[in-house]
């Protein structure tokens, strides 16, 4: 086990204007699971590389433990990866795959023996250790390469999309696996993934990623119900948050409310104090934030105030059994910050999108009036795109 320090890391391949990576620092704790997220292409497996000392560093440092690695070959830094396209040697049993980096360090056969035991054990792999990889299902080859990156007892596990070669089933399963394995060896582990569901349950926290910028590191809930920017906001959470370009104002109760098309909602003291940002933004301009699960089929809840219902016409129901994701049209400006169309608006798209509960008769072509959590509204700087929520608390808490 090690800490792992990187430090205003960048990197500049040859061939590129921009940098791939830009700047980055983490400190990842001993025995951390820290999941690297974001879209292709944002510059996650070269961190990882420069980590592993797979390529070399154009500006800053990585550290494991209290030692700089820059100029240490990747078999020197005490690592072990996993790869998505882990090659098993197709030859050799399950033993003998584990065995092998112990084998060529020639180590002696009676603590190998153990060594690739206590492994087995760890993976649950004991009743497979006499085959071949071609007999084995896609989960216990992977659990195979884990086995061999693990005897090595490294004190860093760097795993890149170690998952994306399974089908969906396997992949929920392996996932659990992976992160109940890495809780009870404690070994330091970073994981890539382009995955915001792996991401958000496996890490201890989360690093987001986008074009070779770290948006925001936390735990998976901060990065759910406090997310720094709109491109935060919209990565983390399926269906995403609902973003419109809104408008503050005041009601004639003196109430602040927001805006956003021909829908006005109360910005409630809660989300007020959520939002010290709000006292400070010049000019009444604002993006919005819903998500889909604060917004219920009013024919479900109780009664609300009206500052705190949209009616809508309905566009499409997805029902899900568990949840109607239910499209309703919202005449707003709608915000899409992902990397495709940063910002861009698509006033024909203006569909919000409920969760709307299992008994939700509402169908589409109706006008559904919904219930909106007021007290969970994210606003966000239309300039910035920053969060002006900093000092919020998470829902449970009181601000
Ligand atoms: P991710 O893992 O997030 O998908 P990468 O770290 O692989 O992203 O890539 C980040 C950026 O660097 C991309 O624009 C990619 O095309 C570029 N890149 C990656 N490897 C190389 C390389 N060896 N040479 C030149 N450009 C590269």
């Amino acid at each position: 086990m090690s800490t792992v320090c990187i430090d205003k890391l960048t990197k500049r391949y040859d061939a590129q204007d921009e940098p791939a990576l830009r700047s980055l620092s983490l400190d990842i704790a001993e025995g951390e699971f820290l999941v690297l997220v974001g879209p292709s292409g944002c510059g996650k497996s070269t961190a990882l590389k420069l980590i592993a000392g797979l390529e070399d560093v154009s500006d800053g440092t990585v550290s494991i433990g209290e030692t700089v690695v820059n100029d240490y070959a990747s078999r020197d830094r005490d690592i072990a990866m996993v790869f998505q396209n882990y090659a098993l040697y197709p030859h050799m049993t399950v033993y003998e795959n584990i065995a092998f980096p112990m084998s060529i360090a020639r180590r002696p056969r009676a603590e190998i023996d153990a060594a690739v035991k206590d492994v087995a054990r760890t993976l649950q792999l004991e009743a497979l250790l006499g085959r071949k990889p071609a007999h084995l299902s896609g989960g216990q080859r992977q659990r195979v390469a884990m086995g061999r990156a693990l005897i090595r007892r490294p004190s860093v596990f760097l795993m890149d999309e170690p998952l994306s070669n399974l089908d969906a089933k396997l992949r929920v399963q392996m996932r659990s696996e992976i992160a109940q394995i890495q809780r009870r060896l404690k070994v330091t582990t970073i994981y890539v993934t382009h995955d915001q569901v792996e991401a958000m349950t496996m890490g201890d926290r989360v690093a987001l990623m986008r074009k070779g910028v770290l948006q925001q590191v936390d735990t998976p809930d901060t990065l759910y119900h406090r997310p720094a920017n709109t491109f935060v906001a919209s990565f983390i959470g399926s269906p995403a948050m609902n973003l419109f370009r809104a408008q503050l104002t005041q009601s004639e109760d003196a109430q602040m409310m927001v805006t956003f098309g021909d829908q006005t909602l109360a910005v409630t003291d809660r989300a007020r104090d959520r939002h010290p940002g709000l006292r400070t933004l010049t000019g009444d301009a604002v993006i919005v934030g819903i998500r889909p699960e604060d917004i219920e089929d009013a024919g479900l809840v109780g009664d609300a105030a009206p500052s705190w219902k949209i009616r809508a016409e309905v566009k499409l129901v997805e029902s899900l059994g568990s949840d109607h994701m239910t499209h309703l049209r919202i005449d707003a400006e709608q915000v899409f910050d992902t990397d495709d169309d940063t910002g861009d608006v698509a006033p024909d798209k203006s569909v919000c999108i409920a969760r709307f509960g299992a008994r939700s008769t509402v169908r589409a072509g109706q006008t559904a009036t919904a219930v909106v959590q007021c007290d969970w509204l994210h606003f966000f700087d239309p300039k910035t795109g920053e969060a002006l929520s900093k000092t919020a608390q998470p829902p449970g808490k009181d601000p």
